[in-house]
């Protein structure tokens, strides 16, 4: 039994849809709060609108949904210290846990049992300057059973975001070690054009398209 509160905008059943585990049927717990303002921030919605609630209460929520996957997101999930019991307490419990977090602050005490999809903001976030080099750091010097708990998602608006990504990708040789998950801005990059450019370069990425923006209207909530 784990004590502790936090702020959630909402727990939702839903399709995996940004990472390596998309079409997955999942549990969500989406944390209220961010403040980084990145450039088409989907989830806006999330800076306020939430309801205080007992850590063992949102496990129960979360867990009714009785989905193979829950994931801790946000906002930004790590600005709430209760974060970290609610993660413990959920692969205590035999979730498989992800978190999915914007990738401004650092990972380093996130139980290591955690599936970990970390965000590396491309400038036409507006806020590449943010990005926690240390996340890149930890994942490179994880204890091998621990290094495939670490994927990194890239959003990209344009050709400069992606040359942009590629020379980081190159930099650190993660594509060596990590699932690099590459997308696209919805409405501002077509998907081919990315597409095209992986292909043409030969680049050991895997290309995701946001599944929940397809499957529902790309502005609801809750999916
Ligand atoms: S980190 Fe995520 S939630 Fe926060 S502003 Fe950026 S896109 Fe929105």
């Amino acid at each position: 039994m784990s004590t502790g509160t936090l702020n959630i905008s909402e727990i939702f059943h839903s399709i995996q849809g940004e990472s390596s585990f998309a079409g997955w049927p999942c549990a969500f717990i989406r944390l209220a709060g961010c403040g980084h303002g990145c450039l088409g921030c989907d989830t806006a919605y999330a800076e306020s609108d939430a309801a205080t609630l007992e850590i063992e209460e949102i496990i129960r929520q979360a867990s009714a949904f009785q989905a193979p996957f829950v994931e801790v997101t946000g906002g930004e999930p790590l600005l709430q210290p209760a974060v970290y019991p609610l993660m413990e307490r959920l692969c205590d419990l035999g979730h498989t846990v992800l978190l999915e977090t914007g990738g401004f602050l650092s990972v380093a005490e996130v139980d290591p049992r955690v599936h970990k999809i970390i965000d590396i903001k491309a400038p036409s976030s507006g806020v590449c300057d943010k990005n926690n080099p240390e996340n890149i750091q930890l994942a490179l010097e994880a204890e091998p059973a621990y290094r495939k708990k670490f994927e990194f998602k890239m959003v990209l608006g344009c050709r400069s975001d992606y040359e942009w990504a590629k020379s980081l990708l190159f930099e650190h040789r993660l594509t060596d070690s990590f699932t690099i998950m590459m997308g696209v801005m919805f409405g501002k990059l077509e998907p081919q054009e990315l597409a095209g450019w992986i292909l043409s370069d030969r680049l050991n990425v895997r290309m995701q398209l946001q599944l929940h923006k397809y499957i529902w209207p790309p502005d609801m909530r809750g999916v």
